[in-house]
């Protein structure tokens, strides 16, 4: 069972909690016991586990930001200007995996799953595989 979660970002850099999403599509599967890949199909967007607070939101950001900020002299800004967006993608990495039990999430009381948009406004694609037996 796969699904493909489609969303539209508002900013240049956005984050959405897509856990609902998620949720959501393994619920048109039957999956006893397993894990759940949660994948983007883009180059400048990210996903994390983390806690849906606005404040850390804006910190892990702030952090990104400060580690890859834009315009820094990128080589690839020559040829399509967002490298910091790449860069930032980077970091965070393009896909998690969640533990699943009875069709459901194993998640910690905050735990939430994290879309970052880093090239923004844009529709994005997110895969989202269940895989039972694991
Ligand atoms: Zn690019």
């Amino acid at each position: 069972m796969w699904t493909m979660i489609e969303i539209d970002t508002r900013k240049p850099v956005d984050v959405i909690d897509i856990t609902a999403r998620v949720q959501e599509a393994l619920q048109e599967g039957k999956t006893e016991s397993g894990i759940c890949l949660v994948y983007t199909l883009h180059t400048t967007a990210g996903l994390a586990v983390n806690e849906a607070d606005s404040a850390l939101i804006k910190d892990i950001s702030n952090l990104l930001d400060r580690v890859a900020p834009q315009g820094a002299g990128y080589h690839h800004d020559r040829s399509d200007g967002n490298a910091h967006a790449h860069l930032r993608a980077t970091l965070l990495g393009n896909s998690v995996v969640i533990p699943v039990e009875q069709n459901k999430l194993i998640l910690g009381t905050w735990q939430r799953i994290l879309f970052f948009e880093f090239d923004g406004p844009r529709q994005r694609r997110i895969f989202v595989k269940a895989v039972p037996g694991v």
